[in-house]
């Protein structure tokens, strides 16, 4: 069964139109409260992938930026860390008011440079950084410590300290969540920070730290633009860096735990992912359905690490459920970002664009798995403007081939029948990865009871839904070390914890 895609309305009209509206904020780095070329004035064009289109230019950071940056970040943290805890908190809840002020403006940034789509995607997730700002904003009071009861002659107690310059890294596909996230809990536990963009997608990260800037002291928040092999690795190896933050891939993470070994600073890293959703023979619903899609992240175009990829299905049901999941991702309206109506924009750029269409490519040859729907995207038309793709399902009776077993971050969904729960576990578990996990059943005690075999930090019963603030999120095995947006990890991330005992006898 294939079927054929709507597109989106916008491309019958101009797209240049609606992208000329988009006002783009800062293009430039920003160091000690100043917005700033790269030292040696080399630039970096960046493109919409839904026009492959210039659309701007940042700068392209050395290790003499990253050098700027740092010693920026290292003159401003004495003060910064004396300054009281829920003063900080208030500095970021003022920037989550102008940020909700100002979210229609990020969110249009977010479109225009990710070509994630309006409504489905970019506007949620420039309200989702209002979030992450106003909720580690309230947290500066909980930077509290213990007291030790050892009777009348000694004080001893626990007090949480910042770590110093922390550097964070962060990836293109939630590029304003994801920078939020590593500056509001690093910069509330009294650290500066030096936080390197993505390439790709640096301007609406410019625009919240154009905000940020307005409300924090110089050299609190440095901001640099450029190649990861250049100023991302020269951040991660600079001697001065207290912690490293990354969010990427699992294979830079790696190289990060190994750059970093010699200094034995604390690293943290957010990586890829392969999660498994599985549904159970009672779940033949469309609820269910809805909750695989979701989970899958189609309206994302599937670039989410925490997707759902590996769909695991009960033999009982698994051809009806496939024809509803088939009717609906064929309903998504795929085109221009910024069109309201736009369910599904385009990937970020050619390299991901030529990756996915590999992994369907090699689908389509692969002897023992079928094309349900879906397939390479047109070579012509509107949607071959920009790195667009259209939603593709692989059936398969194995888990173990490539597309089933690597993260292809692009829409391409491989489904796999199961009978029995201990095999089906197994299945979902044989994957280096373990980010997230989905299980679907109208038999909570079942589903519970998966949900806890399954080898994944984040598991979800009967949704697919996106993270939540105060919920710690992140990855098992080679999808990551340490958690984020919750206080403890705020805590665990950002501070440490010293002991002081003080002898009251004299
Ligand atoms: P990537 O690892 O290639 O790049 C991420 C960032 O690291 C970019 O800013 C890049 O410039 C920088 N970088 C690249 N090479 C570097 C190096 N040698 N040293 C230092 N920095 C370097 O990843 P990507 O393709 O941009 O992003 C997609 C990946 O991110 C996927 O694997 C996805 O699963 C993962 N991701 C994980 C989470 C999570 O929360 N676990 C969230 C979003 C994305």
């Amino acid at each position: 069964m294939t079927v054929q895609f709507q597109m989106s309305r916008a491309f019958e009209g101009p797209v240049s139109e609606a992208e000329s509206s988009v006002r783009l904020g800062p293009v430039r780095q920003l160091l000690n409260g100043n917005w700033v070329d790269a030292a040696d004035g080399r630039t970096i064009a960046v493109e919409s992938p839904a026009t492959r289109k210039t659309i701007g230019h940042t700068p392209r950071a050395s290790a003499e930026d990253v050098e700027r940056a740092v010693a920026a970040a290292e003159k401003a943290f004495p003060s910064w860390k004396k300054v009281v805890p829920s003063q900080r908190g208030k500095a970021l809840l003022k920037i989550a008011d102008e940020l909700e002020a100002r979210h229609e403006e990020l969110a249009r940034i977010i479109a225009h440079e990710t070509g994630n789509a309006l409504r489905t995607q970019a506007r949620p997730e420039a309200l989702t950084c209002v979030e992450v700002f106003r909720y580690f904003g309230g947290l500066g009071g909980e930077l509290k410590g213990d007291t030790l009861p050892l009777g009348d002659d000694i004080l001893s107690y626990t007090r949480r300290e910042p770590l110093g310059v922390v550097g964070a890294i962060v990836p293109w596909n939630a590029p304003a969540t994801l920078s939020s996230i590593k500056i509001a809990p690093a910069v509330c536990a009294g650290n500066t920070l030096v936080l390197k963009l993505a390439e790709d997608a640096p301007f609406a990260a410019l625009f919240i730290s154009e905000i940020c800037n307005r409300y924090l002291p110089p050299g609190v928040l440095n901001v640099i633009t450029g190649l990861g092999t250049e100023c991302g690795a020269a951040l991660v190896s600079h001697p001065r860096i207290a912690k490293m933050s990354f969010t990427g891939s699992t294979a830079v993470g790696r190289s990060i735990l190994a750059n970093t070994a010699d200094r034995i600073i604390p690293v943290s890293l957010e990586l890829g992912g392969k999660s498994p959703a599985i549904v159970c023979d009672d779940a033949d619903e469309e609820w269910a359905v809805q909750g695989v899609a979701s989970a899958m992240r189609f309206t994302r175009q599937s670039q989410s690490c925490t997707a759902g990829s590996r769909l695991f299905l009960h033999r009982k049901i698994y051809d009806k459920f496939l024809d509803r999941l088939v009717a609906l991702m064929g309903s998504y309206k795929i085109g221009n970002p910024l069109d309201e109506t736009t369910d599904m924009g385009s990937l970020i750029n050619a390299k991901q664009f030529n990756r996915v269409c590999g992994y369907i490519d090699e689908g389509l040859k692969h002897k023992d798995v079928k094309l349900i729907t879906g397939g390479l995207p047109p070579k012509d038309g509107p949607l071959s403007e920009g790195y667009f793709t259209v939603p593709t399902l692989f059936a398969s009776t194995s888990n173990d081939w490539r597309l089933a077993k690597e993260e292809i971050f692009g829409p391409v969904l491989v489904a796999i029948p199961w009978e029995d729960e201990a095999e089906v576990l197994k299945m979902a578990n044989d994957s280096h990865y373990g980010l997230a996990g989905y299980v679907f059943s109208r038999n909570t005690s079942r589903a519970i009871r998966m949900a806890h075999e399954i080898d994944s930090g984040w598991v979800q019963v009967n949704q697919g839904k996106g993270q939540i603030m105060g919920q710690p999120y992140g990855g098992f095995k080679q999808s990551g070390i340490g958690k984020e947006m919750s206080l403890g990890s705020m805590l665990e991330g950002f501070s440490r914890s010293k002991t002081v005992t003080v002898n009251l006898t004299l």
